[in-house]
């Protein structure tokens, strides 16, 4: 008697349960599981921006690489902690959270990407150049050229698969003159300390199946890494770093490589350099100089390590700058 007292309340329930269901369309808390997982996933890392009707821009994110506040070379009277707080910069034990972008250059029919992220070089955040590359719609094997604004790991590895064939099989591996000298030279990798030698090993490493292959070059100072894309000296963060100044109609684009590291600290204080710095004296120079040249010539930049997509725009801001990131839009 009792299961069956039981049962009758059991479908009294139901059915008090269906006429509720049927009196109230809208249903609270329908997630499922794929929902719930779709949550916890972020959407793919690319960006894209038209540079007049000729010319497209798109940003790939690699990752985010964390960086210490230690890399930061100190200046009298600079505060890093109050300036990264004044920009609500987390600082976690890992260090800022810093991203790793590369980007790709549509135009004249050709595909150029500038930079190529970290592959397997910086750990297991970095590498996702590929992947997203594939989300955007690009078909790897139809890059052209990788150009690089400097040989270190987060802007050459890259350039290679985990097991070190070319990421990009039909594309030629492009450096400027003065840092391919440097970083792929022997001679200077063997005099300078065991412990700096990994950069040398990894710029090596990201060129040989280029190299194998017939498909690596250098440029000269000046000179166009290839037709429609000039080159900007940049030298000091590393020995040949160059920008890359791109004409779309209406408006110029600079990818400018590592002329910043940290935006919260070095557009307020272009005076601070970083441990990575080459020759810090002039990668100082060289900031100086780019940020006023992007501001009067009112050129978009394109930043390998600013907040993705790190496309924008330099304002002046008191005696130092400001960075204005796009707002989203559509490409055209
Ligand atoms: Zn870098």
């Amino acid at each position: 008697m009792k299961l069956e007292k039981k049962a009758r309340h059991f479908a009294r329930a139901l059915m008090a349960g269906a006429v509720l269901v049927l009196s109230a369309p809208v249903v609270v808390g329908a997630e499922t599981a794929k929902d719930h997982a779709a949550a916890n996933v972020q959407v793919p890392g690319y960006y894209r921006m038209a540079l007049g009707d000729k010319v497209t821009v798109t940003a790939f994110y690699d990752g985010p690489v964390y960086l210490k506040t230690s890399v930061l070379n100190p200046v009298e009277g600079v505060d890093f902690t109050s300036l990264l707080q004044a920009m609500s910069v987390p600082v976690t034990r890992d260090g800022v959270q810093t991203s790793v972008n590369a980007y790709l250059i549509q135009q004249n029919g050709r595909l150029t990407l500038i930079d190529s992220g970290a592959s397997d070089c910086f750990g297991e955040t970095l590498g996702r150049l590929v992947s997203n590359i594939d989300a955007s719609g690009i078909n790897p094997d139809n890059i052209d050229a990788v150009v690089v604004t400097h040989m270190h790991p987060d802007h050459a590895c890259g350039a290679i698969n985990t097991d070190g064939t070319a990421a990009f099989r039909n594309a030629e591996f492009i450096a400027p003159k003065a840092d391919a000298d440097y970083w792929l030279s022997d001679a200077i990798a063997h005099s300078v300390p065991e412990s700096e030698r990994s950069f040398f090993k990894a710029a090596q490493r990201a060129v040989q199946p280029y190299k194998a292959a017939g498909r690596f070059r250098t440029f000269e100072k000046g000179e166009p890494p290839v037709p429609g894309i000039q080159s900007v000296d940049e030298a000091g963060h590393s020995p040949g770093m160059t920008g890359y100044l791109i004409e779309g109609g209406d408006k110029q684009l600079l990818v400018w490589g590592d002329v910043i590291h940290s935006h919260a600290v070095q557009f307020k204080h272009p005076e601070v350099s970083v441990v990575f710095d080459h020759d810090p004296k002039s990668a100082v120079q060289t900031r100086k100089r780019i940020l006023n040249d992007v501001v009067t010539g009112k050129l978009w930049v394109a930043a390998a390590h600013l907040p993705f997509p790190g496309i924008g725009r330099v304002v002046t801001d008191g005696a130092g700058y400001r960075w204005v990131p796009v707002e989203y839009g559509a490409v055209r």
